[in-house]
């Protein structure tokens, strides 16, 4: 069985980078029936906040990613981590080091002069236990001298380092708590991890991580090393570029559905499609669709997706999200007869939207109650047309069954009985019904707002 897992440091928000490497985790997880685990790296307790992992997670429920099992805390596992640097130890792929930090420095120090490699080679790791000192000690692994480490990576392919330019690095450190680096290895072996999907600033960790699962004896698990996303300007992304946190672009009003999409793509590609549901996503992720240079984020094309998720989008669904947009945003929520609107009008304003405020804004005329307050364009077009033609539009709607055909040709008769083109009337019933110029479709406005409100708001203007 497949297991993924995001292993997020708690030191900040969920960025777009963190973001995509945990929808790439599930998306590989879910698509082959296996299990996406979620596992918060907190060894570093000065870095680390309660708030910094409340928002991963809220990101992580923004974006749909929802994990197997308990969160996992790595600093819990410490006496864990300990207790394997102690059986490397036990087992002599380890060893007690003495070794003062002036001593390393002077060893780096000598190896410069003499032109050698500064890569601290302990004394200890040969010593004999019997001329230990009674003094503090840290436990370092016995590190390959000779020979390489092939990194069979899926992404950037078999990456080789040379054994001699790895270090014994220290498992654990004089008070006993373990380091980083031992603490991942014994977390994915012990959780089951098969994929470690992540980004390739991790590259080389995978060599030294690699160590360890050898000296285990465990299985190493398959890497992937995704290259990092760069802004449109090819540079590392940034907060000038729009690396903001998940929540944010939850808070500006992107669609969940649509940032899923787009993020999937930032890196990944299936052929030519741009635009696919999360299903989709599901059967066709794959680690061989994984590009070997660095995606470029590009606000446009995830606006585009965004909007073509919103037109296809569910409407009680769409509504649910805008209902957590609005509150992610901290803007006044709906009220109970503004719910019962938006849900009626939801068919009318799902195209072309590309975020939920653009599908608000198309929402006003019926988000809005008498007197429609006319904007300057709207109050223009209301001046344009001469007296009393939509005063005597009122009988001829009153008959009217309110259905959108009968509405079409009532008021196109109605334009051509007063010898106008129907598009000189939208301009003032646009402004009558929503006081703006650019509204959905007047006969959607109509059918939404009904005969009794429609006449009101025609009556409110006529004269
Ligand atoms: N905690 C690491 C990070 O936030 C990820 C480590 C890993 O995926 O192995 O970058």
């Amino acid at each position: 069985q497949v297991v993924t897992r995001f292993a997020p440091s708690p030191t900040g928000f969920l960025h777009i980078g963190g973001a995509r490497t945990a929808l790439f985790n599930w998306l590989y997880a879910r698509g082959r029936g296996g299990k996406f685990l979620l596992r918060i790296e907190d060894t570093d307790r000065e870095r680390s906040t309660p708030e910094a992992t409340a928002a991963i997670l809220q990101g992580m429920e923004w974006l749909g990613l929802d994990y197997d099992g308990d969160v996992i805390s790595q600093f819990e596992g410490a006496l864990r981590h300990a207790e394997v640097a102690h059986q490397l130890l036990s087992e002599g792929k380890a060893y007690k080091c003495f070794s003062t930090q002036e001593e390393i420095a002077s060893f780096r120090e000598q190896a410069r002069t003499e032109g050698k490699s500064t890569l601290f080679r302990s004394p200890w790791r040969d010593a004999d236990p019997a001329s230990h000192p009674d003094a503090p000690y840290v436990i370092r692994i016995k590190a390959p001298q000779d020979s390489t480490t092939v990194i069979g990576d899926q992404v950037q392919g078999d990456v080789t380092i040379r054994n001699d330019q790895l270090d014994d690095m220290i498992l654990l450190r004089s008070d006993g708590t373990p380091v980083y680096m031992l603490a991942v290895v014994v977390d994915d072996h012990d959780m089951g991890v098969t994929h470690v999907i992540r980004g390739d600033d991790h590259l080389n960790n995978a060599a030294r991580q690699m160590m360890i699962y050898e000296a285990m004896g465990w299985e190493v698990p398959v890497w992937a090393h995704i290259p990092l996303i760069h802004g449109p300007d090819g540079k590392k992304l940034s907060k000038r570029h729009g690396a903001l946190g998940a929540q944010e672009y939850q808070a500006m009003g992107y669609p969940a559905a649509g940032m899923r999409n787009y993020l999937a793509r930032l890196g990944w590609s299936h052929g030519d499609d741009e635009f696919f549901t999360d299903a989709q996503a599901k059967e066709w992720f794959d680690l061989d669709g994984i590009g070997k240079s660095p995606a470029r984020f590009d606000v446009k094309k995830l606006e585009n997706l965004c909007g073509q998720h919103i037109a296809v989008g569910e409407d009680a669904a769409l509504q649910q999200e805008i209902v957590a947009y609005l509150a992610a945003a901290e803007l006044p929520a709906l009220t109970d007869t503004q719910s019962g609107d938006l849900a009626r009008a939801m068919y009318c304003l799902k195209d072309r939207a590309r975020i939920f405020p653009e599908l608000l804004e198309k929402a006003h005329f019926t988000l809005i109650s008498r007197p429609i307050r006319p904007d300057e364009k709207a109050a223009k077009a209301l001046a344009s047309v001469s007296d009393g033609i939509l005063k005597e539009l009122t009988p001829q709607l009153q008959n009217a069954s309110w259905s959108r055909n009968e509405l079409e040709e009532t008021l196109n008769s109605y334009a051509e009985a007063n010898g106008v083109k129907f598009g000189k009337l939208a301009g003032p019933l646009r402004a009558a019904l929503a006081g703006r110029a650019v509204t959905p479709s007047v006969f959607d406005m109509m059918l939404v707002l009904g005969r009794d409100e429609t006449l009101a708001r025609l009556s409110d203007v006529a004269n």
